[in-house]
């Protein structure tokens, strides 16, 4: 929404992603379903550069697709089109059709700072040293000025990143035009409950009036399957979360309505009750982001489909298998796939319709789920990609199945889960 001619981004928000530009609709009105159940939530269309470049599509191509649900289905509250993890040398091409920017300074994080630097923080944030007592949280935390010197030394380089970025979409875009998003979530480990907060008084110190702030959480976000790790520790975690960025929010002036981006990798099921318990407890907002959960909609749709659909869901999953090291690289970080788990070529050549799809649709309560099966796809939409038309004209063809299966998911599987139970 507008207020006071700046966008703010609304308290429930949900990213999609869309890789071939066909499923809008079908993502919309899963939106549609939980605003009747009493719910707003936002609809934001991401999509990455690095996904931009396996499928070969360009910026544009999101808000046309995004656009055209919208008229079709005669939405009238906001949606926003999120640039995810752009940075400097990728955001240009972002600038037109987005209105949301996620910053990834990850790479960022670690750089030492200036010594300089360093020492300016500290004599701006002396309160940081000692004993902090933050609402909510249990424990007051007690911090030495050499901790916040290191904290403070790793972090704040990817900050001043993350403020020069937003600087420059600032000067094309202009002030209040856009949504900013800071995400360090691509890193290697997590960030405790103070570090976020140094983090913080960093972002207000530079000005990045940021909504939302992506941290990385405890436990493996892998593509495409649910949480692995201690659910109780992530639960602690992203409760101590909301209780620091509520206090930083007031102590350093920052965008009253921050809040929590989670980069999900999608379908992180059994994390989704804590998130809904916090937020019901602490009225914070989130954002939540999924991608490629929908992509693995099409290719079931396709295999429910039958005939030359479930023919076509067959050939990439061979055509995946085959080049099964190309396709994992770029996402090697991110999944935990044992090639001994997934079947062969011609094992799947056999399956049915039924068969297919129990395989890869994220039902855990289904024996014949293989998360591994799913991991693969995930990332094999290159696969689909270099098909091109046919894979295009195909979910045409299966358009029913497959807008079925994108809305249901969304709904089911996400939606009612993290805002409704
Ligand atoms: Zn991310």
């Amino acid at each position: 929404m507008r207020s006071n001619g700046s966008l703010i981004l609304e308290k429930y928000s949900f990213g999609m992603g869309d890789r071939f530009a066909h499923q809008a609709s079908a993502q919309l009105r899963a939106c549609m379903q939980i605003i009747e159940r009493g719910v707003e939530v936002t609809p934001v269309w991401n999509k990455s550069h690095r996904e931009h470049a396996i499928v070969g599509s360009n910026p544009g191509s999101v808000r046309t697709a995004a656009e055209a649900a919208i008229r079709t289905l005669n939405w009238s509250s906001p949606f926003y089109i999120d640039a995810d993890h752009i940075r400097p040398e990728t955001v240009d091409a972002f600038v037109e059709s987005s209105d949301f920017y996620t910053l990834d300074v990850a790479d960022a994080i670690g750089q030492l700072a200036e010594s300089q630097e360093i020492n300016s923080f500290l004599e701006r944030h002396a309160e940081l040293v000692g004993t902090t007592k933050i609402p909510n949280i249990d424990e007051p935390f007690v911090t030495s000025r050499g901790d916040i010197e290191k904290i403070a030394g790793k972090y704040l380089k990817a900050v001043n990143e993350a403020s020069s970025l937003y600087r420059h979409i600032e000067a094309e875009k202009g002030k209040g035009n856009f949504i900013t998003e800071v995400s360090m979530d691509e890193t290697d480990s997590p960030q405790t409950p103070i570090e976020l907060l140094v983090i913080l008084a960093a972002i207000a110190d530079a000005g990045i009036p940021a909504q939302t702030i992506a941290p990385k959480f405890t436990g493996r976000f892998n593509k495409g399957v649910d949480y692995v790790g201690d659910v109780i520790q992530f639960e602690k975690e992203f409760n101590e979360d909301l209780a620091v960025i509520a206090y930083a929010v007031t102590k350093y002036d920052l965008p009253a309505n921050l809040k929590l981006s989670i980069h999900s990798g999608s379908d992180k099921f059994s994390i989704y009750e804590p998130i809904r318990k916090a937020l019901g407890q602490t009225g914070a907002g989130i954002h939540v982001k999924t991608a490629g959960t929908t992509w693995l909609e099409e290719i079931i749709g396709l295999a429910e489909s039958g005939g030359e659909g479930l023919q076509m869901a067959k050939e990439i999953y061979a055509e995946a298998l085959d080049h099964i090291d190309e396709l994992c690289a770029p996402y090697a970080t991110v999944i935990d796939i044992d090639s001994a788990k997934l079947p062969a070529k011609a094992e799947v050549a056999n399956w049915s319709s039924e068969q297919f799809a129990n395989a890869l649709r994220h039902n855990p309560r289904c024996a014949d789920y293989n998360a591994h099966v799913r991991q693969l796809l995930h990332v094999g939409y290159k696969v689909a990609a270099k098909m091109g038309q046919r894979y295009l004209d195909m979910l045409e063809t299966c358009e029913p199945a497959v807008a079925r299966n994108v809305t249901e998911n969304l709904f089911e599987r996400h939606l009612k889960p993290l805002f409704l139970g």
